[in-house]
This record gives structure tokens, sequence and C-alpha cells, in this order.
């Protein structure tokens, strides 16, 4: 959700019409607040689906395109942005337009945080499947030089990846992780059948996601006790699910067939949010990189992990493809999002850990997803997004009353 400490929020949620879709382009028309899960509900008995769609189900259109967020597919189909055909935006001034691709603002607009006008619509490309259903496969690798290797043919013969990383391991374990890859399934259901499993899946996930949003709500302050643990429990924890995986991989149990809503969007709800573990000592961070120096990175960027009283609790690897938005931060590379829950004693600590991650991916020309930052001060943000002096020349011109702004705009200095 977005931050504007002490002023004024703007609730879109209202704003959540299917306007049109135009079957012959599979173009959809949305308002602004729309939510990701509810195209999904609207069009994957279709076979249908929405490109780079986050891990976030509930993310309406307007913070996916302003946030340029990704889904597990970033590498061939790039980020949010990418799926966007045109957008009509409210100025300051009052003046609505229209933007397009080829429109001077669609750069500035697409990952620009939403510092230069309100979204109130959106005309999204939807892209065929084979079915909703994906055939899934764990691959578990036993470093980084095995992650790499198997990840270039994993890309090469998949719509989907997503790896899971142990930031625990050390040595010639580094990197060690498992690679969960998806494609499309080829089914030949009827559209009724595809209906009925689409609507069950989208209720189980519901189910789960409120199960889960109380469970972290009612547990939050015991996982927090947990945390005196976590250097001890996470190791254990970690070789365990790559054990498992490996024998999983042996017995040739590897590969299994699920509903998209479950793989994509099942996650979201089983670690619990960093702030309600750890307040707002908890934090998340993700960082690009290029794909040249992937191996160099992803060793540093855990090395540096390591150094930290409290390591990550998870570390997820994606693969991503660059755009051109002035502040997004795809890449044609890979992102490590870790996710810390550090104790209250261990801030200062945590800190120089962040500032360290910050400078090892601005020395390697990576970037930081703004939309899960709370931490980068304005001197790396300068430095990670060398282009924000454009961003910022379009904001005065549009903005010059600075009626758009956010805790994010002011800490960096987008005003
Ligand atoms: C559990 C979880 C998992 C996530 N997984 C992923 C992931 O896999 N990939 C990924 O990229 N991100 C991920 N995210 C981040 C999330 O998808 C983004 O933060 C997304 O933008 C949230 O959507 P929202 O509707 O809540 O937008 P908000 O957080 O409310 O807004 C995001 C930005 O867009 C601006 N904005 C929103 N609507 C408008 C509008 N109508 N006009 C102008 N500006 C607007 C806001 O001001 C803000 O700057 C995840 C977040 C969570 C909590």
């Amino acid at each position: 959700m977005a931050l504007n400490d002490g002023q004024a929020l703007l609730d879109v949620t209202r704003l959540n019409r299917i306007i049109e879709f135009d079957e012959v382009q599979r173009q959809v028309r949305v308002e602004a607040g729309v939510r990701l899960i509810d195209i999904f509900r609207e069009f994957h008995h279709r076979n249908l689906t929405l490109p780079s769609s986050p891990t976030e189900s509930h993310s309406s259109v307007s913070g996916a395109i302003c946030a340029n967020v990704n889904g597990k597919d970033g590498w061939h189909v790039g980020s949010f942005g990418n799926q966007v055909v045109s957008m009509t935006m409210l100025l300051a001034s009052g003046e609505l337009v229209e933007i397009d691709k080829s429109h001077e603002l669609f750069n500035v607009v697409i990952g620009g945080m939403g510092l230069t006008g309100v979204i109130v619509e959106a005309t999204l490309q939807l892209k065929p499947i084979n079915s909703p259903y994906l055939d899934v496969t764990c691959i578990p690798a036993t470093n980084v030089d095995a992650l790499l290797e198997t990840l270039a043919s994993v890309e090469r013969s998949n719509d989907l990846a997503v790896v899971w990383i142990d930031a625990y391991a050390r040595g010639d374990r580094v990197g060690r992780s498992v690679i969960h890859a998806a494609r499309w399934a080829e089914r030949d259901d009827t559209e009724e059948e595809r209906r009925a499993y689409v609507q069950a899946g989208y209720e189980r996930l519901s189910r789960h996601r409120r199960f889960g949003l109380a469970v972290h709500e009612f547990f939050g302050p015991m996982l927090s006790l947990m945390l005196n643990a976590q250097r001890l429990m996470l190791p254990v924890f970690n070789r365990l699910y790559f054990a498992m995986n490996s024998m999983k991989k042996s017995l040739g149990r590897s590969s299994y067939s699920e509903l998209f809503l479950k793989f994509s969007f099942e996650a979201s709800f089983t670690v619990p949010p960093a702030h309600l573990v750890c307040g707002p000592y908890g934090y998340t961070l993700q960082l690009t990189f290029p794909k040249g120096e992937a191996r160099e990175a992803i060793v540093e960027l855990l090395e540096i992990c390591q150094t930290s009283p409290c390591p990550p609790v998870t570390t997820v690897l994606r693969a991503h493809k660059r755009d051109e938005g002035l502040i997004s931060f795809s890449e044609d590379g890979y992102s490590l999002n870790f996710e810390f829950h550090p104790k209250k004693r261990h801030r200062d600590a945590s800190r120089k850990v962040i500032d360290q991650l910050l400078e090892a991916t601005i020395n390697r020309g990576g970037k930081l997803h703004l939309t899960k930052d709370h931490v980068a001060t304005p001197e790396q943000f300068r430095r990670l997004y060398p282009r924000y002096r454009q961003l910022l020349r379009y904001k005065r011109k549009l903005d010059p009353g600075v009626l758009f702004t956010s805790d994010l705009a002011r800490r960096v200095g987008i005003i």
C-alpha cells in the first residue's frame, strides 16, 4: 500500500469495473482499481492470461503500473508496463491525457510511483495460454554454477520460473537452490470445466489468504519471539528443504500439475510479512543486476547477507528483461529478493548490511525495486537511478505545486 504520512491518500478501490474486452485484439480496458486477481477470475477459463503478475494478487492495476511490478515470467514478457497498451491519466491541471506506448509520458508513468498524475483507466494486453494449469518441475541446484547453468536451459523451455535460495549455504555450496520452473499445460477441458476449476481454485485461494493473514496477525508476536532462534533454525530448515527436493527428484516425484493461481499467488501469504513479525525493523529488498555479472553478484550479495546477525528468512531469485521506465528496476538480468526479519537489537548491524547490499548493487549497475523499499537514502537513490533527473523535470512541469507525493518521494527527493 502507498504511504503518505500526515497527508491524503487517494482510494481507487471503487474504480473496480472491467470496462470492455476486445476479443480480436485480446485487450481489456479496466478502471484503475481493478485487482489483478479479478482479471484472472474473468479470463483464465477463456485460456487468456495477464503476464507479469506479482505474487500479491490483490495489487490494483494502477499500483502494478506505477510500481512496474514483475512476475515469474519476466525474462520473456518483461515487467507489467510491457502489458500496458494505453492508460488514461488525470494531471494536476485537471486535464485527462491518453498515454500509449508512443507518448512521451509512457516511460515516465510506468514504474514512476504515481508522482505525475492519477491513473484512471488502462488497456492491458492479454496473452493466449494452453490452459489455466501449469506443468511444474522442481530442480535442485547444488551451488551458484549449477543454478545458472540450469536456469539458462529452464529459460529456453519454460514460461515461468522462480528460485528459492538457501542464503545460509557457504563456500562451494553458496547459491544452493531449488528452481521451480513451469510451462502452460496442454489440456482438453471444455470452457465450462475450466470455469469450474478456476472458480474452485479462486475460492480456495481466498480461504487460504484469509486464514494466512489471520494466522500472521495472531502469531506475529510469537514469531517475533522465535526470531531469537532464527540463526539456529533457518540453516536446518533450509538444508531439509533442499534435501527433500533432491530426494523427490531422485524418486521421480519432482514434477506435477497445478493451477497458475496456486503457483503464482499462494506464496504471498505463506511467509509472514516482515512488518508483522518485526514491526519497523523488518524489511524486504529486491535488487537487480545484469546477466553478465550474475555469478559474481549472487555470490557477493549472499556473502554480504551472511555477515548479518540475521540473514534473510527467504531469498528468491527471478529473471528479468530490461525496460525503459525512468525509475523502473528491470534489467536484462536477475534479481534477488531478500526478506529480513531482524531483531530490535540488531537494527544498526542490519542497516549496515543494507548499505553494503545497495553499494554492491550500485557498483554493478543494478537497481532497487522501489515499491518494496523503505530504506534507500537520497544519495543511494540518485546513484541507483541516474535518470531520475528526467522524471524530476516532468514532475516539475506537470505538477509544479507538488499535488502528488508520497513518503518515498519525500525520502529520496522526487519533489
Ligand atoms: C506479499 C507481497 C508480494 C509481492 N510480490 C511482488 C512480486 O512478485 N513482484 C513485484 O513486482 N511486486 C510484488 N509486490 C509488490 C506489489 O505488487 C506492489 O507494491 C503493487 O504496486 C501493490 O499494488 P497496490 O494496488 O497495493 O499499489 P499501492 O502500493 O497502493 O501503490 C503503488 C504505487 O502506485 C501508486 N498508485 C497506485 N494507484 C495509482 C493511481 N491510480 N494513480 C497514480 N498512482 C497510483 C501509488 O501512489 C504508489 O506509489 C508484492 C507485495 C506484497 C505485499
